[in-house]
């Protein structure tokens, strides 16, 4: 078995982190190093997934359910409820953290920059 992702150690409260939501299925978390004045992550509580070609595949009603729940996020943490959804998919993209994951960006995106 491989080492627990840093989101199952925060899921399993080994890391501290405020959750902000949660269903069955997902929960969401402030981002640590934010890179947008909302910076949220929204995660699946399983760690199955590396990335989001791999959960489209595998389980897409958990990945329809991580967008919807994006969403809801985004319309309680800013004022306009526009946001702008990322998944970084390999080292390459940004990705550091191989437990697939959404980043819900907003509260002032004045770019259309995608990165
Ligand atoms: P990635 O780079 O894999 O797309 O995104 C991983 C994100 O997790 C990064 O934006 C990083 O700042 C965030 N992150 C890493 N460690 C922690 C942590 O311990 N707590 C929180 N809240 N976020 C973290």
């Amino acid at each position: 078995m491989s080492e627990p992702s840093i989101f199952t150690r925060i899921l399993n409260g080994e890391i501290p982190a405020e959750v902000l939501g949660e269903t069955e299925r997902v929960f969401a978390i402030r981002d640590i190093a934010p890179q947008a004045p909302v910076h949220l992550l929204v995660i699946p509580k399983t760690a199955e997934y590396r990335d989001v070609a791999e959960i489209a595949a595998g389980d897409p009603t958990l990945l329809a359910e991580m967008v919807s729940f994006a969403k809801e996020l985004a319309a309680q943490h800013t004022d306009d409820g526009d946001y702008r959804l990322v998944f970084n998919s390999g080292p390459n993209a940004g990705q550091t953290v191989f437990h697939v994951h959404a980043h819900v960006l907003g509260g002032g995106l004045n770019e259309k920059s995608v990165g």
